[in-house]
């Protein structure tokens, strides 16, 4: 099976601004971003998206949550900030490796478009 995208740059084969990193996942800047800070938590294993976790990655998934909401810390976001995950077409997902987008610095509107 060919690499994803993300595991490329979690094998820095691509290069990315990296905010943090464990053993099991890795946050990088977005390079497109849609708000002051917009960060891409993703585990090293690559799930295809949310749809496709199965009870094994519950600890995985628990670990990707709580190292967002760290990330989220470190980076000071103090007016709070929102966790979206696109799962399918519909969705918006473009990359098919699992990630949470971290986004802060702004007020963000709800619904989403
Ligand atoms: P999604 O549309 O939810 O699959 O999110 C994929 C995200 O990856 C988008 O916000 C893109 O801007 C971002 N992205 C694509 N390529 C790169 C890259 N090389 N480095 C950092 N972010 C990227």
């Amino acid at each position: 099976m060919s690499q994803t995208l993300f595991e490329k740059i979690a094998a820095r084969e691509i290069s990315a601004q990296i905010v943090f990193e464990d053993d099991l996942v890795l946050a990088i800047r977005d390079i497109n971003p849609q708000a002051p800070t917009h960060v891409l938590i993703f585990p090293k294993r690559a799930v295809p998206r949310i749809a496709e976790a199965t009870p094994d990655d519950h600890k995985l998934l628990g670990h990707l949550l709580l190292k967002a909401a760290e990330v989220a810390k470190k980076l000071d976001l103090k007016g709070g900030y929102r966790l979206v995950i696109n799962n399918g077409v519909d969705g918006g997902e473009t990359v098919p490796h699992l990630h949470v987008h971290l986004l802060g610095g702004r007020h963000l509107a709800w619904p989403p478009g």
